[in-house]
């Protein structure tokens, strides 16, 4: 009964955050054909290569982007940016489940905020600076 609990949990939990992993699984699929890569960990589809790293590439600062989650999926540039990675982008595949499809919003709003203030739009986000307290903790300027 306990594991019946806990698999409907977790199908609640995917189908709330499910608007943005279809996104992931999207581009994911299109990386696939690209000559992409994809594995599971745990409820999590990793997806890198192909479309993935060219969708990277793209954001703003593209370059130093390793890896983006979008729902349970992640986007890497390699398998190897999924490793370095993987810590920092199980906090926001946890946050998606917490805001569901309002993550995304959020994120952009809180980002918004704070580049209107003068603040690093990244760094400051607080969904940032949580991933960054657990990937980095040493990290002084997570903490500022
Ligand atoms: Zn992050």
């Amino acid at each position: 009964m306990k594991s019946f609990a806990r698999g409907a949990w977790t199908a609640i939990l995917w189908m709330w955050a499910s608007p943005a992993t279809l996104l992931g699984l999207s581009a994911g699929c299109i990386g696939l054909l690209m000559g992409g890569a994809a594995q599971r960990r745990g409820h999590v589809l990793e997806f890198h290569g192909g479309f993935a790293r060219w969708v990277l590439e793209c954001m703003p600062n593209g370059q130093f982007v390793l890896a983006m989650t979008l729902g349970h999926t992640i986007l890497g540039k390699t398998d190897a940016a999924l490793d370095i990675t993987r810590d920092h982008e199980m906090v926001h595949v946890r946050q998606y489940e917490r805001w569901g499809p309002l993550f995304l919003p959020a994120y952009l709003l809180a980002s918004l905020w704070l580049w209107l203030a003068g603040r690093d739009a990244y760094r400051d986000n607080p969904f940032e600076r949580d991933a960054y307290d657990v990937s980095d903790p040493g990290d002084c300027n997570a903490e500022e």
